[in-house]
């Protein structure tokens, strides 16, 4: 029985991720291997036997990726108490030391070039011995250190039992080996969970954006993995960005409002939710797409997904057609401005193109963004708005609904209760079915984009 870490987050193609980003954000951490931390190593992974009693440099191999992970586990610093917490996002039961936990289990590595869609590692059940398979998506830029930190703890969980489940609901629905039932079991997801919200919450010299990146992936894999909803206490707003590159965030739930500043994005452009992660597409089109935070913690050197991985590998022209994406569980569409590309079966690898008429402009989530709904609305510039979808692995589909709005729209977006649109005017509005009224704001007019937002007390 293959047990396999899938790491399934807006899957959409299996399209190669163009370069292999060096995961260098923890920047303060040296670019090499101190010799006594090498033959510690080898103690442990005798296929790192050659590079006893050296130093060895990151040079950007297969060795070094693998290598990197292990140093990221036995060199990042926790705070000396790490209390739980009152969800389930942090139970502490997997919080001393990982590099032992690591190879109490796992006592070698297997490098693989063929492994399903989306599968990041897996080991196999007792006749696999103590051996990790690596797939080749782990060792892309679109993973860093402390996501093989991550899985390896994952794939070490593996040895001690807990198989996965076909997921029965949510954004992996139908997918084998992406869920198990019940965080409580302590599994292998659960040990994703933990790992993740421990470097998020407890890390004491990770950068602020791997912080916040770790974040995110917890709760993504919280929401995403398990039968049996996981709890997570949460709170639901909005957040703008205004033309000085501003966030800011929006709260209207309960009839009130509030409004406060955050950080700065680093460039102006288009912010897509892909989960709670947001990516950013910026208007400067010699610019790569990449993950964004909200209280200026910097950037990461890490490719957001494959589909950003293909944009950022296209050219300045081919990125100026691109509209929009919509980051789904287990299908996804892409808007150009001329058409629209599906994938109905990301692990087929198969993309329908769909010619459309007029031009979009956004997709709109006016019931929620769900990445488990097999559909999508869009809105086109001439004020109508589309629905695309999947009908089966093979079937995309698009077609006119009489959906229609007292004035133009160029996003739209449910959290709570509560309906925002962002008008044209650079203004938002409370959107309440086809009519909206304004919500003021000290910057009505310079509003560039609207997001849903989700505030985690853990975090
Ligand atoms: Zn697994």
């Amino acid at each position: 029985m293959h047990h396999l870490r899938r790491v399934l987050l807006g899957l959409f193609s299996i399209t190669t991720i163009s370069m292999f980003v060096s995961s260098a954000q923890a920047a303060d951490k040296a670019d090499c291997i101190s010799v006594a931390d090498m033959n510690d190593i080898v103690a442990s992974f005798s296929q790192f036997q050659h590079l006893k009693g050296k130093e060895f440099c990151y040079d950007g191999s297969t060795d070094s990726a693998l290598l990197e992970a292990i140093m990221f586990m036995r060199n990042t610093q926790f705070a000396s108490t790490m209390p739980a917490s009152h969800d389930e996002l942090f139970s502490g039961k997997f919080a001393t030391s990982w590099w032992k936990y690591f190879t109490g289990r796992i006592n070698k590595f297997n490098v693989q070039q063929n492994c399903p869609e989306g599968a990041a590692a897996y080991v196999i059940g007792f006749f696999g011995g103590h051996t990790m398979y690596v797939c080749p998506l782990m060792l892309t830029g679109s993973l860093t250190a402390l996501d093989r930190a991550s899985i390896y703890m994952h794939e070490a969980r593996h040895i001690d039992g807990f198989p996965h489940v076909t997921c029965s609901h949510g954004p992996r629905k139908g997918i084998n080996g992406a869920c198990d039932d019940n965080i409580k079991d302590s599994g292998s997801y659960a040990v994703t969970v933990e790992t993740y919200a421990q470097l998020g919450k407890y890390a004491t010299d990770l950068n602020p954006a791997m912080m916040a990146y770790a974040q995110a992936s917890a709760v993504v894999y919280a929401n995403d993995a398990f039968e049996v909803p996981v709890n997570i206490d949460q709170t639901q707003n909005f957040v703008v960005m205004t033309a000085d590159k501003q966030f800011h965030e929006v709260n209207i739930q309960g009839g009130g409002k509030q409004i406060s500043d955050l950080g700065f994005a680093s460039d102006l452009g288009r912010i897509i939710m892909r989960g709670v992660y947001y990516v950013l597409f910026p208007d400067d089109k010699n610019l790569p797409a990449k993950y964004v935070f909200t209280h200026n913690e910097g950037d990461l050197a890490q490719t957001p997904g494959s589909d950003a991985g293909e944009y950022n590998a296209s050219s300045p022209q081919e990125k100026a057609n691109f509209v929009a994406i919509h980051y789904a569980g287990n299908w996804g569409v892409r808007a150009y401005k001329n058409k629209l590309s599906v994938s109905c079966d990301p692990q087929a690898g198969v993309k329908s193109d769909l010619n459309i008429s007029g031009t979009p402009v956004s997709f709109i989530y006016p019931n929620g963004y769900d990445r488990e709904a097999r559909m999508v609305f869009l809105m086109m510039a001439n004020g109508t708005v589309m629905e695309v979808g999947c009908k089966s692995k093979t079937q995309p589909y698009q077609q006119a609904t009489n959906m229609s709005f007292d004035r133009p729209f160029t996003r739209m977006y449910k959290s709570g209760n509560a309906v925002v649109g962002l008008g044209a005017d650079g203004k938002i509005y409370q959107v309440n079915g086809q009519t909206s009224t304004p919500i003021t704001t000290p910057f009505d007019g310079q509003i560039y984009e609207l997001l849903a937002h989700k505030n985690f007390t853990f975090f």
